[in-house]
Order: C-alpha cells, then structure tokens, then sequence
C-alpha cells in the first residue's frame, strides 16, 4: 500500500505553488471568476468531467469509478474576505481590500493535490470521486445556493468530507469528532423605540437608552439561568446604535448580534426568552420593542458513522498526527448544510506557525498558515477517500 502522506510530500510544490497563485488573487464571494476558472482548468487538464458556473462561479469536477462504487464528494471553498492584508510576503494580495485571511486559498490548493493524486491513482479508487469547489462560504449562502442548483445530484454523492486549515492549532493536530462540531448561527436585530426629546428634559420623552442598556444586561442571565451549564450557547451583542448628540434623546436604539448554539432545543429556548425578556423590559421602560431572528447557518453535525470508518486510518496511516476527538467550536460554517443532506464530516487540520508571534488568528489582516498543513490535509482527504471507498490507494 502506498503512504498517503509520501503522495502528498511527493507534490508539495504543486500545493504551494497553487496557494500562492490563489493567495495573491483574492475574489469575494459569488465573484470568484478568475479563481473558478483556474480550478476548471486545472481539473479539466487532470482528466475530470468539469461542470462550471453552478451558483454563479462554484465548479464540480468528476471522476467517474466503477458501477456500484460509492459517491464520494470532497467540498473545497473559494471565497477570500473584504481584509486589507498587511503581509510582505512576496505573494501577498495584489487585489487591493481583499485577502485570503481565512485559508480558502490553502483549501483550493489542497484540493487540486488530492485531485492530481487520484487521477494519477484512477484504477486504485474505488470510487466515484465529486470535487465541489464551493463560493460564498463566508455568510454569504454558497453552499445553499449550489444545494439549489442541484449540485447535490447526478451523482447524489453517499459520503460528503470538508475541512478547515485551522490555525487555532499546532502542525500535527487533526480535530474529528463525532456529532456537533460547530455551531448553528444566526443573527438577531432588536428595535427600541421611545419618543425622542431634549437631553434636559427627559420626563418629557420615552427614553429608548436606558431601556436598551437592561435589555442587554437582563440577556446575559439567559445562558447562566435558562441553560443547563452542560449546554453551549452564545449571545453576542456586536452592535448598538441610537442617538446623533450630547443633548438629544433619541427616538430609537437598534442592538444587533448573534446566537451560536449546537442544539435546536437550545436555540429555541435561547429565541424565546430574548423574545420574552425583550418584550417586558421595553414595556417596563415604556417602550415598544422588535425582534428579528435570521438564522444563517445550522450547527455543523458530524455523522459518527462516517467518523468511526475514517479516525483510525488517518491516525494509524499519518505519521507524526494526533487526532483531537472532543474540537468543537462556537464558528459557523456553511458545509452544515451539506451534512443536512449527506452522511459525512467536517475536519479540522492545524496549520498554526510554530513561532507564536508570527501566528495570527482567521480573519486577522496578517493571517498566513504554516505550509506543511498542505500534505497534512492532502493526505488526510486521501485516507477518508480510502477509508469510504474500502480501497487501496
Ligand atoms: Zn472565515
Ligand atoms: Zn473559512
């Protein structure tokens, strides 16, 4: 049997070189042309059946196996962030405002290598390979959107894997773990509304202020006397706007934030007591208040199934990894919705520099990853592939 990982060390080149040539193009989502267009024919060229333009610029690359063979597809995203890089590397961003400060880039470039090692190891796979190279994963509903345009047919894959460069943690790290994994998320907007007035003459006005501050105390007591402590939950306040000056008392204050939880039940009972809490502080303070809840992802569940065929092999096969079987994380992402639909999971792949200083954390405008997560992840992709297929690489 040949060593996954010697396969992928074999192309560290062709890894690192497509990671930089992503990195220094950057695109948002739903804009990744020239991106999608590399991967097209890049795929294209390695031998696979290229679908394009499936919600706007995501592609599908196929790899037709034997009849009866499982389905197996492998999701990679593409989408860079709205982050000005402060990097000086020499393949820094050359797209001004944008930046692959979340390792979308690394993700591509990995995917594209695990592409080239099962071309080139075809009559081994005994599977059917379909390589999703997804938009918008940033909030923005790619995975939603190529759901929509049936990307999860022709062939309706058996098995869906993801992963995540994560810079969280050390080279070597591999978090995978069955169940909830990351968080379901959504948004929340609250509207206070008083009567606005002279900042002198506050019994002549409903001031929305002071409603607003309780408003935001009061939620705090939702996960520390509504929650079990063995349950996980957040709510962030991450806005709040009312007033324009000194000595005008607003009409209106408008909070917004978000809510991660794991679990339905717990998200139901986080929405109905900021609805109850909400409701009757407003009304003590008089005023009238509104709450909108828009939920952007659902909790990224990982099928235990699929992680108990899959944890050995990659433990066992990879030399010189340790698998974390208890990650889990209050980020959302959108491969959530593929784990809706398909039996599979989502992995984790540490990629943090060994020197401390030089790390930043995703999203952060000098983000850059320790390269050796590329064979690392290549060859955890190749062993899943393995594992799920049942064959010899
Ligand atoms: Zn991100
Ligand atoms: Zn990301």
């Amino acid at each position: 049997m040949t060593n996954n990982l010697d396969l992928a060390l074999h192309e560290f080149n062709y890894s690192k070189n497509l990671r930089r040539e992503f990195h220094q193009f950057p695109e948002l989502g739903f804009q990744e042309f020239r991106t999608s267009k590399i991967v097209a024919e890049t795929l294209s060229s390695l031998g696979y059946r290229v679908i394009t333009g499936i919600a706007k610029t995501g592609v599908v690359g196929l790899l037709p196996g034997k009849l009866g063979s499982p389905t197996i597809m492998l999701r990679f995203d593409m989408d860079a962030l709205p982050v000005l890089e402060k990097n000086e590397t020499d393949y820094a961003s050359k797209n001004l405002g944008i930046m692959h400060a979340c390792g979308h880039d690394a993700h591509m470039a990995i995917g594209l290598t695990v592409a080239k090692i099962l071309v080139e190891n075809k009559d081994k796979v005994n599977a059917t390979i379909k390589l999703v190279f997804q938009p918008a994963e940033e909030g923005l509903g790619g995975a939603e959107a190529m759901i929509q345009a049936d990307v999860l047919k022709n062939p309706k894959p058996d098995y869906c894997i993801g992963a995540h460069v994560w810079n969280e943690k050390p080279l070597g790290w591999v978090g995978l773990s069955a169940g909830p994994i990351m968080a379901g998320a959504d948004t929340f907007e609250i509207k206070i509304t008083g009567k606005g007035g002279h900042g002198g003459h506050p019994h002549e006005t409903i001031d929305p202020i002071p409603a607003a501050a309780q408003i935001i105390s009061a939620t705090q007591t939702i996960i520390s006397r509504n929650l079990s402590p063995l349950e996980n939950a957040v709510i962030s306040f991450c806005s709040m706007n009312g007033g324009t000056t000194f000595n005008v008392i607003p009409d209106q204050v408008t909070l917004s934030g978000t809510i991660r939880t794991y679990l339905p039940s717990v998200r139901d009972t986080v929405i109905r007591r900021l609805e109850e809490i909400i409701q009757h502080t407003a009304l003590a303070y008089q005023c009238q208040a509104d709450l909108i809840v828009d939920s952007v992802t659902p909790a990224v569940i990982n099928n235990k199934e699929v992680v108990d065929k899959i944890t050995q092999p990659i433990s066992e096969h990879i030399s010189n990894i340790k698998i974390d079987t208890e990650i889990k994380s209050m980020v959302s992402e959108d491969f959530a919705f593929f784990l809706n639909q398909i039996p599979g999971c989502f992995i984790f792949v540490g990629s943090a520099k060994s020197d401390k200083a030089l790390n930043f954390g995703h999203h952060h405008p000098k983000f850059d990853i320790d390269k050796g997560v590329l064979p690392i992840a290549v060859a955890v992709f190749l062993e899943a592939v393995e594992a799920l297929s049942a064959s010899q690489i």
